[in-house]
Formats: C-alpha cells, structure tokens, sequence
C-alpha cells in the first residue's frame, strides 16, 4: 500500500470531540487506500500547562525530566486516536517514540533525530495494520531516555517520519488552511498561498510565523518531503511546499513574518579592535543565547557601540554573561544599554533574487506610519528590521500592504 503521514496538531485535538474528527479524516485516507502514519500533538494549552508545573517544583529544572513530563501529553492523544480510529473500524495502534524506534541526540529540550527505524511499522503493516499513530515531539535518546524536539517539534516528527518511510505525501493539517502572506491572526486581509518554496517557508518559519517549525521545514527541504499544510476544519486545499521549479510565477515579496519576544542590547563605548566580536559572541554562544541580528556602529575614537538581538527570554543570561566579562576584564565597554519591547518584522521572498527597490519599499512603508527602525539585518531573500513592540501590528499590516499581499 502506499503511504501517507498525516500531523495533528495541538487545535486538531483539543479534546475528544476534535480527535475523532481528525479519526475521521485518517479513516477516509485508509479507505482511498493509503496506510496512514498519523503523528499526533498533545491537546492544545497541555504542553504549556506540563512545562509550567516543571517549572513551578523546579525553575532551574534537569532537562532530563523535563522532557519525561512535557512529552506526556502526546502519549495521551497517541493512544485516544488509536482508539478513536478501532471504533469505526480502522486497525490501529499507537506508538511512542522509543517504540518506533525515533533516535536522537541527547540534546534534551530541543534534540534532533538521528535515524528512525521503519522496520517495525512496516512489518505491522503488512500484518494488516492501517493507521500507526506516533507520538509527536519525542524520542529516545542514546542513553536510553525520551528527549524531546523542541516547542512545535511534533511537525518535525511528522516530516522525519515520512523522509524515512519515503511515504508520498506529508499532510500537517492546523487550525488555518495553509500558509497565508502574513499571520492571519493579525492581519485579516492575508491571503492563503497556493505553493511556496522551501527555502521561503523556512525563513519564514525562522522568523516567527509559527504555522511550521523551521526544523521540519529544514528536513523536508534536504529530503524532497512533499509538504501540504491544511486545515483540519474544512475540505479547502492547503498550500503545498515545494521546489521552486514547480513554482510559475514570484512576487519579489511572498508573505510577512513577526517575531513579538525579542529584545535588543547595546554594548556602549566598547573598544574597537580586531577580535572583540569573537570575544563577545563566543562567550554567549556558550551561555546559549541565540543571538540573532548584530550591528556595529562607526567607530570615530577606537570606541564604538555594538548591538545585537536575542529572544526575550534569553535577556538575562545575555546580561549575567556580558557582566561576568566586563568583571574579569575580558571586554572592556562603558555600560550596557537593554531593550526588552522591540519585535522584528520580515518581508521574505525569492522574488527578491531578481527584483531590486524591496528594501527602499519597506523602509518607506513604515517611514509612512512613524515607525522607527532600531536594527536592519537582511539575507538574499529576506528583510528583517527590529522596531518598537509597540508597532508590531501596524507595522506588519503596513508591509502587507506596501507590497500588494491582500486579497484580490
Ligand atoms: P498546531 O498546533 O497545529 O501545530 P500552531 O499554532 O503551531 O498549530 O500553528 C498554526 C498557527 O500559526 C496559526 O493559528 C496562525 O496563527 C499561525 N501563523 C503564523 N504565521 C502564519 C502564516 N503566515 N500563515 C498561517 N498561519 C500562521
Ligand atoms: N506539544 C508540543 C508543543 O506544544 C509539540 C507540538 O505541538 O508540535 O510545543
Ligand atoms: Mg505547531
């Protein structure tokens, strides 16, 4: 038979009511003939609900429980779904990571898979079982222990798993009908895309439409994983994640990301000399702050300033590790100057390659509102600026319509 992954995510299976929907989509998918690998999330809110308690007994938690209690919630849906699928007849069963087996590294909290086995499932198959429901977001790590994939990672799951399979087609179905040119959420005008490109959903996914995580989008790229997202509510077609060669036409611009929980730090009067961004950079890499855009100033007096962003919640380890730096006469700067109410906006297409004007355009569209830029970072085929928090709607909903995204 030929095969097919199909992800639920947390919405899809709020409660049982929404898990025997998504039963229903799996058994009409085995009654086309497909023996159906779901791969299902924990309950929309569980996830956060388990990592709060972690954290409430333990705020510096071991990552090893961590990961045993967030990946809880997966195994609940896994085995409700199963279930929920026996009752209208469809032969299934549910399966945990380690069961699969789904190998990873032993980065707990954020581990990547390593190999996964298709033996097992395979044999189960053929021995006349047609939907397997995998536990999302976790695996087993070398040491014998679940880890987990990191926050969204039950689509990762989903994507590894059908690389491996080889399977035709990996279906994520959500609570939107595809990917849209900006977070429906914020902007009502958005319009759903019909195809995008790998290489446009991943920086979008990077940047902080959530709708994927970037991880999965990664795999799917490396692996030629044919990667629809659609809508578990409705029947409408989704947007499918392809190469670009199967795409026809670009817009310098496909769609507009945000990312709310950044924060912004400045380095004042630090000493302008060959290797103080190493001596800067290195040290909070090792205290695992993701540092993401970086700007250094003109330095007229061997003095400069230097900026960069990180996800909020990474503000006071940034600051504990600069600190220490300063303490131990590592990096010489006069003061630290912190942010915690920026956001970063994004215009991300492939379009961009061949079209030039896109970043005057942005930067005019958001002169037209006021809104200030603090920072500007860009790549080949994005745009990204940090700007006030304050304007993160305005702004997001000003580039949709500097770049014509909207409907009609
Ligand atoms: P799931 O629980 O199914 O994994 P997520 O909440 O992780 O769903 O992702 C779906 C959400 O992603 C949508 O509800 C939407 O608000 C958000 N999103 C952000 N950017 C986009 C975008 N460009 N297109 C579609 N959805 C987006
Ligand atoms: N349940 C996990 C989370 O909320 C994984 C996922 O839903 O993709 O992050
Ligand atoms: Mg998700």
């Amino acid at each position: 038979m030929p095969q097919l992954v199909m992800k639920f995510g947390g919405t899809s299976v709020a409660g049982v009511e929404r898990i025997k929907s998504a039963a229903g989509r799996i058994k009409h998918e085995v009654d086309n003939g497909y023996d159906v690998i779901a791969v299902v999330s924990a309950m929309s809110g569980r996830t956060n609900m388990l990592s709060q308690e972690v954290e409430s007994i333990s705020p510096l938690f071991d990552a090893r429980e961590y990961d045993v209690v967030v990946s809880s919630g997966e195994i609940q849906t896994a085995g409700l779904m199963a279930l929920a699928l026996q009752e209208i007849g469809v032969p299934a069963r549910s399966w945990q990571g380690w069961q699969v087996p789904i190998t990873t590294n032993s980065a707990y909290g954020a581990a990547h898979v390593i190999d996964i086995g298709t033996t097992l499932l395979n044999a189960k198959f053929t021995a006349g079982m047609r939907a397997a429901v995998v536990a999302g977001f976790q695996g087993v790590s070398p040491e014998n222990r679940v880890s987990t994939l990191g926050r969204g990672g039950s689509d990762t799951s989903a994507v590894a798993i059908a690389a491996a399979f080889g399977v035709e087609r990996c279906d994520i179905y959500t609570d939107v009908d595809g990917v849209y040119t900006a977070d429906p959420r914020l902007v009502g005008k958005a319009r759903k895309l019909d195809r995008l490109t790998y290489e446009e959903m991943l920086e979008l996914a990077s940047l902080g439409a959530k709708v994927l995580q970037a991880r999965s989008v990664e795999l799917a790229m490396r692996h030629h994983v044919r990667l629809c997202v659609r809508s578990s509510f409705n029947d409408a077609d989704g947007t499918l994640i392809c190469d670009e060669e199967e795409i026809m036409e670009t817009n310098a611009v496909s769609g507009v990301a945000h990312s709310r929980d950044e924060a912004k730090v400045t380095l004042l009067s630090v000493a302008d000399r060959p290797g103080i961004a190493a001596a800067v950079f290195g040290p909070l890499s090792q205290s695992l702050v993701n540092v993401d855009m970086i700007v250094q100033n003109i330095s007229a007096s061997g003095r400069t300033d230097l900026t960069f962003s990180c996800p909020v919640q990474q503000i006071r380890q940034a600051e504990q590790c600069l600190q220490n730096l300063k303490e131990s006469g590592q990096v010489n700067f006069h003061s630290l100057a912190l942010n915690t109410e920026v956001c970063k906006l994004s215009v991300v297409g492939i379009g961009m390659r061949s079209q030039s004007g896109v970043a005057a355009r942005m930067f005019q569209a958001l002169a037209d509102y006021g809104i200030n830029i603090l920072v500007i970072a860009t790549s080949e085929i994005k745009i990204s600026v940090l700007v006030d928090r304050k304007f993160m709607e305005l702004g997001v909903q000003a580039l949709h319509d500097a770049f014509g995204l909207h409907e009609g």
